[in-house]
Parts: structure tokens; sequence; C-alpha cells
């Protein structure tokens, strides 16, 4: 671990490194991290962006979609000079220049049962930036297999939901215990539900935070709770759920 934080770096992560909960060891430890961000989207911009200012060493970013013209109201990596690039390019030269100490992989390709072994075999902690349930639930099934630390985020309209979810621990529940049969993805469909763009800056900027309580080993009691964000109302709540007998959770 020593001779990772020099002068420099000191300097650049101070702000932080001068937080208790942080200090030189926290900082360190957020260098040696390892996380993935699945989906460069409204939540992934976010995400990638702060964790990379933040210092997280080793960032891998997974989507397969080119930047357009409907993406800009959110995903705050890309402008307009960037539609039709391919989401990924454009955001690991920004990253480049955010922070140039952050080792960034990108995969232009789908997450799928068929290569998410393969992809997150490099990572600890698995961030959902996806808009689908489909791609929730699988990686909410390999991150139990895997034993990863998984944020998932969801968002619609003016609502978001966080969920944190820690499969070291065999006690914790999962995404399946919360929503026992698969929610359409009608509910997350942005096109025709519509969202207000800040709403994704807020709820991947919690993600991040979680990121970093999970790496800084700060949270314990998010464990078993989804965090309920209605904008509309300013409503902020936690509501609490347990793991379920006959859930895919119990068997790994
Ligand atoms: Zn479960």
């Amino acid at each position: 671990m020593k001779n990772i934080l020099n002068k420099k770096l000191v300097e650049r992560y101070s702000r932080q490194i001068v937080l208790k909960d942080v200090g030189p060891l926290g900082q360190k430890k957020i260098i040696k991290s390892k996380v993935l961000v699945v989906g460069a989207g409204g939540l992934g911009c976010p995400v990638i962006d702060y964790l990379s200012r933040a210092g997280v060493g080793n960032i891998g970013v997974i989507d397969h979609d080119k930047v357009n013209t409907s993406n800009i109201h959110r995903q705050s990596l890309y402008n307009s000079r960037d539609i039709g690039k391919f989401k990924v390019s454009v955001l690991k030269k920004k990253i480049k220049l955010v922070n140039p100490q952050v080792k960034i992989k990108t995969y232009k390709e789908k997450i799928e049962k068929k290569n998410i072994k393969k992809i997150f075999k490099g990572y600890d902690f698995i961030v959902d930036g996806s808009d689908n349930f489909k791609t929730k639930f699988l990686l909410n099934k390999y991150s139990i297999k895997y034993k990863k630390i998984l944020i998932v985020g969801a968002i619609s309209k003016m609502d978001g939901h966080i969920f944190t979810f820690d499969f070291k621990n065999k006690k914790n529940p999962c995404l399946k215990c919360f929503y026992q049969s698969e929610p359409s993805d009608e509910v997350l469909n942005c096109e025709r539900e519509g969202i207000l763009g800040p709403l994704a800056g807020i709820v991947g900027n919690i993600q991040a935070i979680e990121i970093l309580k999970k790496i800084l080993n700060l949270s314990k009691e998010s464990n078993k709770k989804i965090l309920i964000l209605d904008l509309l109302n300013l409503n902020f709540r936690k509501a609490e759920f347990n793991k379920k007998k006959n859930c895919i959770c119990k068997n790994f």
C-alpha cells in the first residue's frame, strides 16, 4: 500500500482525505478499488464521473450504445458534438482529462449470460446503470453467485429507487427478495413514461456514494433497505425488506 499516495495525489484528494471516515488509508482503499459500471446512460454518467474524481483506480464500463440527441438532457458526460459516437469511446477520453490516474476499461458490448463471468472477474463492486429489469435481474443473479457488492438504481418520471446489496454476507437479501415477480420494463421506459433529467444525476450520485461507503466499509445499515425518492413531493424514505425463504439467493 505504501507510496500510492504521492504529494500530488494527496493534494488532489485533500478535501476527502481530511474526512475522518476517509483519511490516507481510506484514500488508498479507493485508489485500489475495482468498480464495474453497467450502462453509460443517465445513471452511469454521474457514477463514472464522480467515482473517477474520487480516485477509484479501476473502472470498467460496459455499454454498446451510441450517443443520440435525446440522451443529452440527462446523460451528463456527453454533449452535442458527441452525437453518433460510441458512449464508451467518448467517456474514456473525458475521464482521462478528469483524472489521468484512473484506469478505465471499456466493453463495447451488451452484458449477457455468456460474457458476464469473464467481465465480472476483474471487479469487486458492480453498479447497475441499466434501464431494464432483465439486466438488473441478471446482475443480481451473478452478483450473488460471485459474491459481489451490487448497487441497483432505477429511475422513472420523478421517482428513483436505490438498493445496496452486499452478497459477501449470506444473510442479506437480493433484488428478487424485493420484487417477487419481475416488473414490466414499461415502468422504466423513459421514451414513453418520460424522465426529468436531474433525477438521473441524483440517483446516480447516490449510487456513487453507496460504492464509496462500501469501499470504505462505512455502510452496514443500507443492506436490507430500499431508498425511495419522490422528487415531486421532495419525499425521501427508506423501506426495510428481508430475505425471502425460497428466493434464488438462498442456495448460494
Ligand atoms: Zn433473494
